[in-house]
């Protein structure tokens, strides 16, 4: 009897902890593709529970999915709204590896991790990731995505299974937790050099304190900064000295940059952005010798056909 009750409690507690924003989402394709104006899927989801949204915003759910929103929410079924996008097949991204340029801006816009490459080298979408969103294509700066329709004349959610949409959205939950460890760690690393720096300043200062003549003479401060600027400069020196080195070497081992020569100056910004965004969040080093991705482990299936 006492165990029934605990069962019994149980499972109350479990459906009172499923909010209406848990449902709407539930109902979602999870292409996380921004279309309802919304950053992903779960966004959109609050916003529909709380009623800032309308249940017709969804074009990746097409107007089966609006029916499903409408019969949670006890509303009419209506259009979808046209300023959202249209109903579609769903598309695949398909990336033109002889133009790719590695700049990785892909990479970085793909919400699921369904992109595999490394600075610098070609880059490739994993088919069963792809969720057809088209978020990789604006970024591209050469052009080289195109999104192919795969599955005929089904759209909407004839063209998506419950099973990918889970998925999808347990994809996009990795995505956002690794994303969440990096900018952790970059920030630790970032603490934890400023710290250092500080530590050295401070016994650089008590040194020169303690070796001036008059002991009631401080050190000038302008000789402990010219100090520190000089070793910043030779750190920051011999890194492009190493730098240079490796990239000598990728070179005279035909692993160099592939299709970088005849980049224009804004594809070359571009680049030079997303290679500073890596540096910033502290997740570029080995990335030229040792070409990874975070789907890097998923496995690569057949490439879709080229348009
Ligand atoms: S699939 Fe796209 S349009 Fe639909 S809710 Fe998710 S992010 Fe919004
Ligand atoms: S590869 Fe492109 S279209 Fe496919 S999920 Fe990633 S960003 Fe979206
Ligand atoms: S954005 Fe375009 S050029 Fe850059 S890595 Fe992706 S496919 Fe290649």
């Amino acid at each position: 009897m006492a165990s029934a009750l605990s069962a019994s409690l149980t499972v109350v507690t479990v459906t009172d902890s499923i909010t209406l924003a848990d449902r709407v989402e539930d109902l979602l394709p999870q292409t996380q593709c921004t279309k309802c104006g919304y950053a992903a899927c779960r966004p959109y989801a609050e916003a529909v529970a709380v009623g800032t949204a309308n249940y017709n915003q969804c074009p990746p759910g097409g107007i089966e999915g609006v029916a499903r929103l409408a019969a949670l929410l006890g509303k009419p079924v209506i259009p979808l709204n046209p300023a959202n996008g249209v109903e579609r097949p769903r598309p695949l991204a398909v990336i033109d590896e002889s133009l790719c340029i590695g700049c990785t801006l892909c990479m970085q816009a793909c919400p699921v991790d369904a992109i595999l490459g490394a600075p610098k080298q070609m880059h490739t979408v994993i088919e069963a990731l792809c969720t057809g969103c088209d978020l990789c294509v604006a970024p591209c700066p050469v052009d080289c995505i195109a999104m192919v329709p795969v599955t005929g004349a089904a759209t909407g959610w004839d063209a998506w299974t419950e099973a990918q949409a889970r998925a999808a959205r347990e994809h996009h939950d990795q995505r956002e937790a690794r994303l969440a460890r990096e900018r952790d760690a970059a920030e630790a690393r970032v603490a934890a050099r400023r710290a250092a720096s500080s530590t050295a300043s401070e016994a650089a200062v008590a040194v020169s304190a303690a070796s001036a003549a008059p002991a009631d003479t401080p050190a000038p401060a302008a000789t402990v900064a010219d100090d520190a600027d000089a070793r910043k400069r030779a750190i920051i020196q011999a890194a492009l000295e190493r730098a240079r080195q490796k990239k000598a070497e990728l070179a005279a081992k035909g692993a160099g940059p592939q299709n970088t020569e005849r980049v224009s100056a804004d594809v070359q910004a571009q680049i030079d952005a997303a290679q500073a965004r890596r540096r910033r969040l502290g997740i570029e080093e080995n990335a030229e010798s040792a070409p990874t991705s975070p789907a890097a482990d998923a496995p690569a299936t057949p490439r879709v056909p080229k348009p």
